[in-house]
């Protein structure tokens, strides 16, 4: 086995993408993001980031809004709820970067969908040139697109950033 794929070698990662579900923030509320978490997160991403590793951060809606369970609940237009879902994920993301940058951290905010006034779009280039440059990078808004998950986002950025690896945080609990 090539000792620079196993999952125990010793050497850090370069670039990991970090998937921190919304229900990750809760910590002990039960709605909305625990200031006490993110001062956490913070922490152990600057400790991350000393190490010389690069970080990307995906982060999930689930602790203020999922659209799948919205939709099924209320008869809700699915793609409607989506989207709802999608803006909760950018709410989390602007509360982890002001977490994240009071700790000392650079970062930028970049969103799937577009929302100029609080949030860079999503281009991939400009992403990896941000990491490239030490600022941690949060992508909000999922994929963009309907019918997905923030999971699937992390799958996406990760490869499209050229992370090793995707750290999935589901809960703080
Ligand atoms: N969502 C979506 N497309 C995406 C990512 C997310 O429509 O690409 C919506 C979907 O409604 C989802 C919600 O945003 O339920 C919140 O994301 P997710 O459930 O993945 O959050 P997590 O479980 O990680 O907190």
């Amino acid at each position: 086995m090539n000792p620079s794929k196993s999952p125990f070698r010793s050497e850090p990662y370069k670039r990991i993408l970090l998937k921190l579900s919304g229900e990750a923030l809760l910590g002990d509320l039960e709605y909305g993001v625990d200031p006490k978490v993110v001062a956490f997160v913070a922490e152990q991403v600057r400790s991350v980031r000393d190490l010389g590793v690069d970080v990307g951060i995906v982060v999930g809606g689930g602790n203020i809004f999922r659209g799948m369970t919205a939709a099924a609940a209320t008869g809700m237009d699915r793609a409607t709820a989506d989207y709802i879902g999608m803006l909760a994920t950018a709410m989390n993301g602007l509360a982890l970067q002001d977490g994240l940058e009071r700790g000392g951290v650079p970062t930028r905010v970049m969103t799937a969908i577009d929302m100029n006034e609080i949030a860079e779009p999503f281009i991939r280039r400009r992403a990896v040139r941000h990491i490239e440059k030490g600022r941690v990078v949060i992508f909000v808004c999922g994929t963009g697109n309907p019918y997905f998950t923030t999971d699937t986002a992390a799958a996406l950025r990760a490869v499209e950033i050229g992370a090793e690896i995707v750290l999935d945080r589901k809960s703080t609990r």
